[in-house]
């Protein structure tokens, strides 16, 4: 599809244009010094030039806290359906890797109709990264640039022009609120092929020793390794590094019952595999009440179990956040998967 070219004014005038659509605008802002999406009011409070920011977006296809269904005690049930149309604008390649992830998690198997409802109506526009965050290693993961999983992707050259190519019908539409603008150059093409070669070296403040393909083969080898005990000796237990990852898609199902005793609501909420009480069940038995045991669960799931469901993709994008997130400083995949490396090689 043909690319088109935005000055900086120009652009902002589409921004403005989608504030008024009608459909919600959630964008990457400045937060107390840090970056975090939120809804827009204005083009003057996008920021294309964030790092990342604090949550991934997945927040939107999957709330924090989202109401399943309503219920009459003993009775009858209705679905809720919280689906709105909603631009996610300014998504970085990580992140878009990570939606597209769960994109699959949850539409194989058992289709979850309230996530599905959500990304159905959401048009997403990436965005390529400006400003490298301190911890991202997306270069390593090979998600510092994408190519499918979004609607429009955006640019910005080093001039402040912002190119635009749309890559769905989605995408299209959306570009028919921007007002003037004109089709990229080569020279346009040219830069843009120059800030993805530049990302895809750059986004390496840490650097994964093999390549990401690899992990599933060497999780094979590890389960006993000594590393689980080590880290897991410094872990709180807080879920941080869950909580703030965009491919951790694990939540709790509770029901509570409103204060007429007569109605209540089913709640689905975000749940992460450090807790302690992740993997407590009916009886108060705890499948892994061992703190190394969680540990060592995340970083399998990230590099063994979830890519043995989705085709060999890495359930960890590169973001950084966890690395970030951790009070502990022992959150980082990196560290670990190149620690099992180098005794593996040594053995
Ligand atoms: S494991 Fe850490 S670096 Fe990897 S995607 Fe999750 S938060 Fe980002
Ligand atoms: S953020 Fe760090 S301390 Fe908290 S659960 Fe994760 S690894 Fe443990």
């Amino acid at each position: 599809m043909s690319v088109l070219k935005f000055t900086r004014e120009q652009f902002e005038n589409f921004v403005s244009a989608m504030v008024k659509s009608g459909q919600s605008v959630m964008a990457p802002q400045a937060k107390n010094g840090r970056f975090a999406f939120g809804p827009l009011q204005s083009a003057a409070d996008l920021r294309l030039d964030y790092d990342v920011t604090i949550l991934p977006p997945k927040k939107y296809v999957l709330p924090q806290t989202q109401t399943l269904l309503e219920f009459e005690v003993g009775g009858a049930f209705r679905s809720v359906d919280s689906s709105q149309p909603m631009i996610l604008l300014g998504v970085h390649p990580y992140d878009v890797a990570a939606i597209s992830q769960m994109d699959e998690l949850f539409s194989q198997d058992q289709y979850d109709k309230h996530y599905m409802d959500r990304r159905c109506k959401m048009t997403i526009v990436a965005l390529d990264v400006v400003t490298p965050s301190e911890n991202v290693f997306a270069s390593s993961m090979g998600t510092a640039t994408v190519r499918k999983g979004y609607d429009l992707l955006l640019t910005v050259l080093k001039d402040g022009s912002v190119l635009a190519e749309a890559a769905t019908e989605k995408g299209q539409q959306l570009l028919k609120l921007a007002g003037s603008s004109t089709p990229a150059s080569e020279a346009d093409l040219s830069a843009r092929k120059a800030i993805w070669e530049s990302n895809e070296k750059n986004l390496d403040k840490h650097v994964l020793k093999c390549k990401p393909s690899y992990l599933p083969k060497l999780l094979d080898h590890s389960y006993e390794h000594a590393v689980w005990e080590e880290m897991a000796r410094l872990c709180y237990s807080c879920g941080s590094c869950n909580q703030v990852c965009p491919t951790c898609y694990c939540f709790d199902v509770q029901d509570f019952v409103n204060w007429d005793l007569k109605t209540g609501r089913r709640q689905r909420c975000w749940d992460g595999c450090l807790l302690e009480n992740f993997a407590t069940v009916a009886g108060n038995h705890n499948f892994r009440k061992d703190r190394a045991a969680r540990y060592r669960h995340r970083l399998y799931r990230k590099g063994k179990y979830v890519p043995g469901k989705i085709g060999g993709q890495i359930a960890c994008v590169g973001c950084g956040r966890c690395i970030t997130a951790c009070t502990a400083k022992i959150a980082n995949p990196v560290e670990v998967y190149n620690r099992l490396m180098e005794d593996t090689e040594l053995g």
